[in-house]
């Protein structure tokens, strides 16, 4: 198993978001979670990564069998974890090209591999780019400026660079139209293999017609409520969350 979160618990200061989610994720395979604004969804997905402004008050969160909640986003990421942010950050003063080549490198030094040199980085960084069709951003500092569909894709080339083990990606399909949206659904289904797994979080079923998940969870109140395959993600789009919560 790749990813097995047991009741996991947590929240900011006194306030508790997620309120005993279990996952179990294998590799090979691709899983959605869908769920309404406010549901917790981008709380789990920066808990698993370790942002330090959520507190984590109990349950489990095994990677390759090993508890990752109490190490460092670093040490996570060098095991393979990557999340694409719903909102990635505008950093001035570093160079897109430089931070996903730190990246690369860091990764291939956790894992005692040869690091790329700049020549062959540029050479994948361009032929990623492509695969694509990204403007040649790499020149530009981090996410400065850049749109909300180039951040998208640009969260997108970094995974495609660094090739982990999950990604988990929080609303990647947020503000893309459809030819972006099928070019960013081309590039998860272009890395897709038995050895890797990905989380698709997101709001609406359009990005998981070209993702084919092989579970979709519908995450309500920090709990996830219902699993099921993709006929799940099908009725959300028929009947709206609603009728989750119908009765309750
Ligand atoms: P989703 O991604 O499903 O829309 P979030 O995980 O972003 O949901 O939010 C879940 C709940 O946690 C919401 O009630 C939200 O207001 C709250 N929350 C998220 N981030 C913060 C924060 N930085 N400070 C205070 N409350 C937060
Ligand atoms: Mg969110």
């Amino acid at each position: 198993m790749l990813l097995e979160i047991k009741e996991l618990k947590a929240g900011i200061e006194n306030k508790e978001i997620l309120k005993g989610v279990n996952l179990k994720i294998n590799k090979g395979e691709t899983h959605a979670i869908m769920g309404l604004n406010g549901s917790g969804k981008s709380t789990l997905a920066n808990v698993l990564m370790g942002h330090p402004l959520f507190e984590v008050k109990s349950g489990k969160a095994l990677f390759e069998g090993k508890e990752i909640l109490k190490m460092t986003p670093e040490e996570r990421a060098q095991k393979g974890l990557f999340l694409a942010f719903q909102y990635p950050s505008e950093i001035p003063g570093i160079k897109n090209s430089t931070f996903i080549k730190t990246a690369v490198n860091e990764a291939k030094k956790a894992r005692n591999e040869k690091t790329i040199n700049v020549l062959e980085f540029k050479k994948e960084l361009n032929s990623v780019s492509a695969k694509i069709k990204m403007n040649d951003l790499s020149e530009r500092y981090l996410n400065t400026g850049f749109s909300g569909g180039e951040k998208k894709r640009n969260e997108i080339l970094q995974m495609l660079m660094l090739k982990p083990k999950l990604a988990i990606l929080d609303e990647i399909d947020s503000g893309l139209d459809v030819d972006a949206l099928k070019i960013v659904a081309e590039g998860i289904n272009s890395m897709k293999n038995k050895n890797n797994a990905f989380l698709i979080i997101t709001h609406y079923e359009r990005i998981l017609n070209y993702v084919n998940p092989d579970f979709v969870h519908i995450m309500h109140n920090g709990k996830i409520i219902k699993s099921g395959n993709f006929d799940l993600a099908l009725e959300i789009n028929e009947k709206g969350y609603d009728f989750l919560t119908e009765g309750k």
